[in-house]
């Protein structure tokens, strides 16, 4: 057995990887014939590949480094707590400091009355347990058949039997019998791709208002809660228009039912705030985190919850749980995390400095003869691409295939941009610096320029009828 290490030649490592290692949401013949790009070392915002190549992440990795790569102190947290109790549960009524200290300091942080949490190893886990909980909350209220949970179509909740079926991603949906039952999906609101000849105010009430008309449609009595991400992210950032929001939240109230935010992406100061929910004003009743509140040096994630059902659910023995929920290491490393976030100021600095510079910056990309809009809400911004602005067309081609190029163009300028259909997104680390903006931008730029030529030359850039 050879000694598999970060000196290995490129292709030998790749050639293992394609043996044996399969991918998430990847084509496995595909990525085999082509290699996948192996990373071999992260600091701040830049990752080394095993090529030398040095690359800026505005990823932070999948949307979830936050604090940037490198932070020692969160090594040593988690080595630490390692060495004193690497591992315990909190199912037979025992519990640890790291499961205290760190509900406790979630607590003092979520908005509203978040008082208390249940512990997950995932996002996915996490709307896994919100699923359970919502159902359960309600038959203990004695109104067991108010089980349906509404959902949005594109919204991105987990790739989980159950988090996945609350997700509206089609592709998902095709493989494996989903969703499960008592599940419903609304529109989304992406004005860009599909508000027509409305305004984004109006569009924004018109989409929340679907919610009202499904709620009426299904019957009240049989509605248990509303999920959807403030921003929504693997969608394509899609900021919703102002008007979305307090409208969501105005049905909510209005019907009783229970309002989820899924806070992976948008929590711990993405959106320049450290929750979403405070930035659009939004009040929910369960908020899902994970990704951002251990900046992703350990998985960890978890379902926030409100004084009001918190109180419903601990007068009943909820069967429910995971071997790592609360796992002692990943609270370590999470407190830790914050303890930084808080005591260097990352998360006031990215919404006060960071942000408003960045915005500027990502706006202007909207002048780019290949973008449509550009958006951005915090640290997470999307641009579209198109064929023509005007009309805010598609592609003629497959949607994707401009993006993919694009995507392509990034990597060549070592950038790392996702594309997600034909729109592009970033979520950079919360400490990325201002001249490293600038790099993004001059990089993003380069980018674009190659692919309008590359979108060009194959005949791509004509707009579907
Ligand atoms: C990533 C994500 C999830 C799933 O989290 P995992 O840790 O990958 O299971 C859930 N909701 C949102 C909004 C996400 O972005």
């Amino acid at each position: 057995m050879t000694l598999i290490t970060n000196h290995m030649p490129t292709a030998e490592l790749q050639a293992l990887d394609a043996a044996h290692h399969m991918h998430p949401f990847t084509h496995g013949n595909e990525l085999g014939r082509k290699g996948a790009r192996i990373i071999t070392r992260a600091r701040g915002v830049t990752l080394t590949d095993s090529e030398g190549n040095e690359i800026l992440d505005a990823m932070a990795g999948l949307w979830c480094v936050n604090i940037g790569y490198g932070r020692d102190e969160l090594a040593e947290a988690a080595a630490r707590q390692m060495k004193e109790l690497p591992y315990y549960n909190t199912f037979f009524q025992t519990t640890h400091v790291p499961a205290i200290a760190l509900a406790d300091k979630l607590a003092e942080l979520a908005p509203h009355d978040l008082n208390h949490v249940f512990y997950a190893g995932s996002g996915s886990e996490a709307n896994d347990t919100n699923i359970r909980m919502a159902r359960t909350y309600w038959a203990q209220k004695g109104k067991p058949e108010k089980k349906v949970i509404i959902s949005r179509k594109n919204a991105y909740h987990g790739s989980s039997v159950g988090s996945a079926s609350l997700g509206g991603m089609s592709a998902m949906h095709a493989q494996g019998g989903l969703p499960i039952p008592d599940v419903h999906h609304i529109n989304q609101p992406d004005w860009w791709s599909e508000g027509g000849a409305m305004t984004p105010e109006e569009f924004g009430l018109a989409r929340a208002r679907e919610l009202e008309d499904a709620i009426l449609e299904l019957g009240q009595d049989r509605v248990a809660a509303f999920i959807g991400e403030p921003v929504q992210g693997a969608g394509g950032v899609i900021v919703p228009p102002e008007t979305y929001w307090p409208e969501i939240q105005r049905i909510c109230d209005k019907y009783g039912i229970l309002l989820i935010a899924d806070e992976v992406i948008c929590g711990f100061g993405r959106t320049g705030q450290w929750f979403a929910s405070e930035s659009y004003g939004i009040r929910p009743h369960i908020m899902t985190i994970a990704k951002g509140l251990s900046s992703g040096y350990a998985p960890i994630g978890g379902s926030l919850v409100c004084d009001e059902v918190a109180e419903v659910m601990n007068d009943c023995d909820f069967a429910h749980g995971y071997t790592y929920s609360g796992h002692p290491v990943s609270c370590a490393v999470a407190l830790e995390n914050i303890r930084i976030l808080q005591e260097e100021g990352i998360v006031d600095r990215a919404g006060s400095e960071i942000a408003p510079y960045l915005r500027r910056k990502w706006e202007a990309l909207a002048d780019h003869p290949l973008v449509g809009e550009a958006k951005i809400a915090g640290l997470m911004g999307s641009i579209a691409l198109t064929p023509d602005k005007a009309s805010r067309a598609r592609f003629a081609a497959d949607p994707g295939t401009a993006g993919l190029i694009c995507r392509e163009e990034c990597f060549a300028n070592n950038l790392v941009m996702r594309h997600v259909g034909d729109r592009m997104v970033i979520s950079p680390p919360l400490v990325i610096t201002k001249p490293e903006i600038d790099t993004l931008i001059d990089r993003a730029t380069a980018a674009l320029d190659a692919a309008q030529k590359r979108i060009e030359a194959e005949g791509l850039m004509v707009p579907a009828s």
